[in-house]
């Protein structure tokens, strides 16, 4: 090893000793300290690079570092950043307009993170059913389902089925049902006078890349509509060209009554999230209702706008089906002792070990090896969800590297 590779290494082990000794234990990340991110590359401290297998999640689905996303950001860094909703604001409006041309619903309203995002959807549907709907808010019910994830606030982890997100954080709030994922009986069995929503993933990301059987998003949206209640769709992560499409419902051809997006809303330089609905829905909502100091803040606003601009002009939702398909193909042609399947839609696959297999962190850290950054989910699932600006050619690289990986003993 030369002075500056020791040196180097050196930073790696100071910088992750820094994060534990003054950060909170509430992650566990691989050793990979990370400086640097262009497109679908990042570089460690080290200098190494590597292809981001996991796009945060996919709030990086336009790529690291999009030179437009960067000029928009500093450009409306210089003119003005946050005016809170006391007054308005030139970015604002435009978004709103933009964002429901081009998703077809009537009203936005912007949030910051997922999970505020996700709380607000449960606001507008409760207040919605006890102001059109006339089931009182003590108790109405939304329905949700086993291995959901819509955030950690304590209202959201409160009707989750993983262990370790609720244990110690209770009491939790009342009014949700769970139901088990990609049964439509299920949810006609649960359906009554009170139940108000169902709030779904139309895939599970967190769940394990779980694509629902075919139908199910079509039968929920036939029973909402039928029993008066709202389908409101969680696309925080399957949203905005992840599964090959704008939104992952289209490939069932349905429109919920309420979308959540987040994530690569804004392309990973600044959080925005928001909820998506039309006037019959969104009006319950008056002044003073609900509202965030940072949502709606130009800054973010202008950044969103440039993100869901490059989405579309970079046809990086078609490149996702495209591309994809691809990918999935690849995968599912690997023989490997290890897999057991291979689930997914557009750019975003699950990678299923089998149960003797050890985990997925251990590919997970092989793969960091050769030169390829992703996380496991639900201890045997590899989640692979490139930047969708990935071309052929980069997904050839990692595939012949997955391809070692998954083969090896
Ligand atoms: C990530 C995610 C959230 C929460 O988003 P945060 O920005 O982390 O709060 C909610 N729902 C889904 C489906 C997600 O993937």
């Amino acid at each position: 090893m030369d002075q500056s590779t020791t040196t180097s290494t050196r930073r790696a082990a100071e910088l992750i000793a820094l994060e534990e000794r003054y950060g909170a234990h509430n992650y566990h990340p691989l050793d990979v300290v990370l400086e640097r991110g262009e497109g679908v590359w990042v570089w460690d401290v080290e200098g190494k690079r590597y292809m981001d297998c996991l796009a945060a999640y996919s709030a990086v689905n336009q790529g690291h570092c999009h030179p437009r996303l960067v000029a928009a950001l500093e450009k409306q860094a210089h003119r003005l950043t946050l005016t809170s909703r006391a007054f308005y604001n030139d970015q604002l409006g435009p978004l709103c307009r933009e964002i429901c041309e081009l998703t077809g619903f009537t009203r936005f309203l912007p949030m910051n993170s997922g999970a505020e995002a996700v709380e607000t959807a449960i606001k507008l549907a409760r207040k919605w059913g006890q102001t059109v709907r006339g089931v009182p808010d003590t108790e109405s019910r939304i329905l949700v389902f086993d291995e959901n994830f819509h955030g950690r606030t304590t209202t959201i982890v409160g009707f989750s089925t993983h262990a370790q997100y609720r244990e110690g954080f209770g009491p939790f709030a009342g009014g949700f049902r769970i139901l088990p994922y990609g049964d439509a009986e299920a949810v006609a069995a649960a359906m009554d006078e009170k139940t108000i929503a169902v709030l779904v993933e139309p895939i599970q990301g967190e769940g394990g890349v779980v694509v629902p059987p075919e139908g199910y998003l079509a039968a929920l949206r036939d029973l909402t509509r039928a029993r008066g209640a709202l389908l409101v769709c969680d696309e925080i992560q399957s949203g905005l060209g992840r599964a090959g499409k704008l939104f992952a419902y289209e490939h069932e051809g349905i429109r919920p009554d309420v979308a959540i997006v987040g994530k690569a809303l804004s392309g990973g330089l600044y959080p925005v999230s928001g909820v998506l609905a039309d006037d019959a829905v969104m009006d319950v909502f008056r002044p003073g209702d609900h509202g965030s100091t940072y949502g709606g803040n130009p800054l973010g606003a202008a950044v969103a706008r440039e993100a869901l601009r490059v989405l579309v002009e970079e046809g990086l939702i078609e490149s996702s089906a495209r591309l994809g398909a691809y990918l999935l193909e690849r995968l599912r042609a690997i023989r490997s002792p290890h897999v057991e399947s291979i689930r997914g839609r557009g750019l975003w696959a699950g990678i299923v070990l089998r149960p003797e297999a050890g985990g997925a962190r251990r590919f997970c850290e092989a793969l960091r090896e050769e030169g390829i950054l992703c996380k496991e989910t639900q201890e045997r699932v590899i989640r692979l969800a490139p930047p969708l600006v990935v071309s052929r050619q980069d997904l050839d690289w990692a595939l012949e590297r997955l391809e070692r990986v998954l083969q090896r003993p």
